[in-house]
This record gives C-alpha cells, structure tokens and sequence, in this order.
C-alpha cells in the first residue's frame, strides 16, 4: 500500500436484484489521488460511488473509509456531486440558498452564521461568490455546476466524488471547472467520473476502469489492455479535445519519453 488510505476495498460484491453488478472489487485511494473512473455505460460506475457513499451496501466485502469507518459513519466527510442535479430553474432559487442545502443534516431547518460563512467560502473557491445572491436560472450549465460543487464542498469533505460533473458543460468552462478541483486536490481526494480523455492526460494521478469489476491502475497512463478490459474492443465512448499528451501506451509496451 502508497501511503494513508482514504478508501479501501476488499473483495466487494454487489447487485441490485439477484445479478451482481460489481464483482470481486479490491482496490484502494490514497489520500489525495485525483482519481478518474472510465467505463463503458452501465459498467457500474454511478455504483461504485454509491458504494463508496454509503448509499448502497455490498452483498459481500469489506469497505473501509480512512482506515476505520464504514462509509455511512464517515458520511460527513464525503461530498457527492451527482449526475445530472435536478436544480427546478422554474422556481427563482438563488445561488447560495442552494449551496447553504450542503449544509443540511439531520433535523436541522434553520442556517447559523458558521453556515453562511462557510457556504460563502465554498462559493469563493469556485470562484462563484460574485453570484452569491444571482438566480440559479441566470447562469450558465458550466456556473451551475461549479456551484453544485461548492454545495458538495460546504461541509468540508475530505473526498469529493463528482460523476460527470461536464456532461452538458462546454469545453472552457470545463477547463475551469477542472482547475478548480485540481486546486483543491491539494488539500481533499478527487473521485471523477469522466470519459474525457483530456481530464485523465492532464489532471488524473491514478485511472479506474469499471465494467462489472474495477481495475485500478494508480498512474495515468492508460493502456490499451485497459481499454480492452473497460470497453471491449471499442473504447468509443471515451472523448478527446485535442488532447495535449499522449496517454495511451504503444502497442508493443514502450512509453513515450
Ligand atoms: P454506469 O454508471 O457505469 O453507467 P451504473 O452503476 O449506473 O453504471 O449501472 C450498473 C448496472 O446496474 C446497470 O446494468 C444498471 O442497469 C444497473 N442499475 C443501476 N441502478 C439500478 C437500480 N437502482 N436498480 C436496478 N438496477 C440498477
């Protein structure tokens, strides 16, 4: 093992209703990786984060988060920002009052001055707070997601778990959103869900490809056994914008200098 593990998986099984989805998952994050998980749809990615979340619990194995806690006592530590956030545009919500939700827990109705403080830094990090007070309608998809994220980080997690923050976002404003979290993996674990390979080139430190199992590759590099073991023999899936280095090993096992 590299170091403090933040989560750790040992021989997990799960299925939703009788076929298992997951099989025989043992892998594990160490702190401060920025970990991308590629797979072709309906390989178990979403799942895998929900495993990771608490939200779901393995038939069989072992989850570990942080050496000690299972995933829902260490709930609190975790930020998820989910696939396609159902923000009701229709109804006038500003952009704090959706941040200040991340601080929600329990039976809580009513939001302190540490709340406000902290949902205010969480937008500045994003570099939203400019729009603190601007309607969620009046922004744009990349602006909404970055304060999605800022709602993620408002409770000051340790891990933040994003799948495909970038689906419907355009490609500067990814790039911006990417920087932002590849500041704030200096300090927290970034789990990713992604299918560009331009976030694996240039902000990745280990890749996971995830069909009906996980393979964990703790560098960046990606081969093409791993694409084969992800996507079969047709890695369509993943997108590139012009990606600035190459990623995929030779064929015959050299690597680029
Ligand atoms: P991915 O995120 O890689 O697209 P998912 O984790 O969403 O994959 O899905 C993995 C498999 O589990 C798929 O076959 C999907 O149909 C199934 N699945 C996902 N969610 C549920 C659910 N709530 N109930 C039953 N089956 C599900």
């Amino acid at each position: 093992m590299r170091g403090p593990q933040d989560i750790y998986f040992e021989d997990v099984w799960f299925s939703y209703n009788g076929s298992f989805v997951l099989r025989q998952a043992s892998f594990s994050v160490p702190t401060r990786e920025f970990l991308v998980i590629i797979g072709p749809n309906g390989g178990g990615k979403t799942t895998l984060l929900k495993l990771m979340l608490g939200l779901y619990s393995p038939q069989k194995g072992k989850i570990i988060l942080f050496g000690e806690y299972t995933p829902r006592e260490a709930s609190h530590l975790l930020g998820y920002v989910p696939q396609n956030t159902n923000i009701n545009l229709d109804f006038p919500v500003r952009v704090i009052d959706v941040v200040l939700m991340g601080r929600l827990r329990g039976l809580k109705f009513l939001y302190t001055k540490e709340d406000r403080r902290a949902a205010e830094e969480a937008l500045e990090i994003m570099g939203m707070d400019k729009y603190a007070n601007a309607r969620m309608r009046e922004l744009s998809q990349g602006q909404r997601q970055r304060v999605l994220i800022a709602r993620a980080l408002v409770s000051q997690p340790r891990i933040l778990l994003l799948d495909e923050p970038t689906a419907s976002v355009d490609v500067e404003a990814q790039r911006i959103l990417y920087d932002r979290l590849r500041e704030l993996n200096e300090k927290i674990t970034i789990v990713l869900v992604s299918h560009d390979m331009t976030v694996i080139s240039s902000y990745a430190t280990a890749v996971a490809c995830v069909n009906g199992t996980v393979y964990y590759h703790g560098s960046k590099e990606i081969t093409s056994e791993m694409l084969q073991m992800a996507y079969g023999s047709c890695p369509v899936e993943l997108v590139a914008h012009g990606i600035p280095h190459r990623v995929l090993a030779k064929h015959d096992g050299d690597r680029d200098a």
